[in-house]
């Protein structure tokens, strides 16, 4: 990659003195800064001319993989094409501009635009209220749990402090329940990895009156539909608990079935996800929490503020640009595209729960387990090939867990084209599996030790040069 050659850090390209702007002409006159206030030495900052940075950056840039520029299946994080009219509304000036501090009488455009994308979310959940103001889906969580535990506190129920979690959670969920104070509790997945009821009657008849809530996701994180919700809920409801929806999976629901006429009383979407925002490295975020009727004078504060307005905007672009009919075909097309995937390289790949998925599922390795390729091989050959890696090692159920999602936007001939890499890919597992275990080949930055870069990461510029000197 060309960007060897102009370095890889901006400021490997500094050379002390060269500058890459020039200020406007002074109209204040000078102003001393006050001694106590500056830095005992200049912080030290890259020095570059204009040209270099625009061509690091640049350069940088194109490394970047991103949804705009190849397949992108990684499974639980949705990465659908997000349609460029959603940018273009969310950098109007009149909107972009606003400041949260601004009088009300001044924004009536930007709460008019947050009622009717709460009104579209009710619609589309079946739900009666929500609030934007959490950032992502974890947060969105959270909030949904420290509202079921104000509901609780204000019925006098201070023991209920148990959250039930299938095991096949996304990590949040009981990541969520700990920083809310709540405690988890397991229930176990059956052999067709849905949630096992009788497990789950014997937590409800241990835990009873203890129970806060029940947190699923559906489908859950294998892809599946959970057909026993209603029975669930009921079970849940009869002691006392509410049931709480991880709406990080709601995609393929769109249009087919909502959470709340199955029997969820609280909700996060990840907007960002099911309503296309760009998010791929932690981009911007909402997660705005959805409540049953009477439950939402519990939300409690957890951001000053309206939330990311900007991802609002393009979640209600994109309702609008879909409309009612269209976006009753988000679902089932992930669920099509997901499926033929599934079934065209399960022969070649483990699936070790058979059946029909929903938007996404989970292999279980190479089918063939001698060559001694693993999921981390398959991952980084796909690189190789130009795709981004389907999610691995999770959920946490299975050995080798390699999780696709396609999304509904991709074409035929793309998937038959990733579809042919997989199965190349199987294939030289057999002929040439040292070939697979020493991947990638091909890109800027060959296979890295990330047990090491994640037990001692080295964040800085600084300590890189010390551990160097
Ligand atoms: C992505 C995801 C989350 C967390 O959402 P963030 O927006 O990343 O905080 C929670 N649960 C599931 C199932 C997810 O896929």
């Amino acid at each position: 990659m060309n960007n060897r050659l102009y370095g890889n850090l901006i400021f490997e390209l500094s050379k002390q003195g060269r500058k890459g702007y020039s200020l406007p002409h002074n109209n204040f006159g000078e102003y001393t800064v006050p001694e106590e206030l500056c830095r005992a030495e200049d912080a030290a900052l890259p020095e570059c001319d204009e040209l270099t940075v625009v061509r690091h950056y640049t350069n940088l840039s194109n490394n970047n993989f991103g949804v705009d520029t190849g397949f992108y299946p990684l499974g639980s994080c949705t990465m659908k094409y997000n349609p460029k009219i959603n940018e273009e509304m969310a950098s109007l000036p009149q909107f972009q501009q606003l400041h949260p501090l601004q009088p009300a009488h001044t924004t009536a455009g930007a709460n008019a635009l947050m009622t009717l994308l709460e009104k579209s979310l009710c619609t589309l959940t079946g739900l009666a209220h929500f609030t934007f103001k959490p950032y992502a889906g974890a947060h969105g969580e959270l909030t949904g749990l420290m509202t079921i535990d104000n509901y609780h506190r204000s019925h006098g129920d201070m023991q209920r402090k148990k959250v039930i979690v299938p095991d096949s959670a996304h990590g949040t969920n009981p990541a969520s329940a700990a920083v809310c104070g709540l405690e988890i509790v397991e229930v176990k997945s059956n052999q067709h990895g849905m949630v096992d009821l009788d497990d789950l009657e014997r937590l409800i008849a241990q835990h009873g009156s203890d129970i806060a809530a029940m947190m699923m996701t559906n489908p859950n994180t294998l892809g599946l539909f959970e057909t026993s919700i209603p029975k669930i809920a009921k079970l849940v409801h009869d002691c006392g608990g509410l049931m709480y929806y991880d709406g990080a999976n709601l995609n393929p629901m769109l249009g087919v079935c909502r959470p709340g006429d199955m029997g969820f009383d609280v909700m996060h979407i990840n907007l960002h996800k099911t309503f296309s925002t760009p998010h791929g490295g932690g981009g911007p975020g909402s997660g705005p929490v959805g409540v049953r009727e009477g439950l939402q004078e519990f939300f409690p504060f957890v951001s000053p503020y309206y939330g990311n307005f900007a991802v609002m905007m393009r979640a209600y672009a994109y309702i609008l640009t879909l409309g009612c009919d269209q976006i009753k075909m988000v679902g089932p097309l992930a669920t099509l595209n997901a499926n033929y995937i599934k079934e065209s390289l399960k022969d070649v790949y483990e699936l070790p729960i058979d059946g029909l998925c929903c938007h996404e599922f989970v292999f279980d390795g190479l089918k063939d387990k001698s060559t001694g390729v693993t999921t981390m091989d398959v991952a980084k050959r796909l690189l190789d090939y130009g795709y981004h890696a389907p999610t691995i090692y999770f959920p946490l159920l299975f050995h080798e867990s390699l999780m696709i999602e396609p999304t509904e936007n991709e074409s035929k001939e793309t998937l038959d084209g990733f579809i042919a890499v997989m199965r190349k890919i199987a294939e030289e597992a057999k002929t040439d599996p040292e070939l697979v275990k020493s991947a990638p080949h091909n890109t800027p930055i060959g296979r890295v030790d990330d047990v090491l870069a994640a037990k001692h990461p080295v964040t800085t510029y600084k300590q890189l040069r010390n551990e160097q000197n």
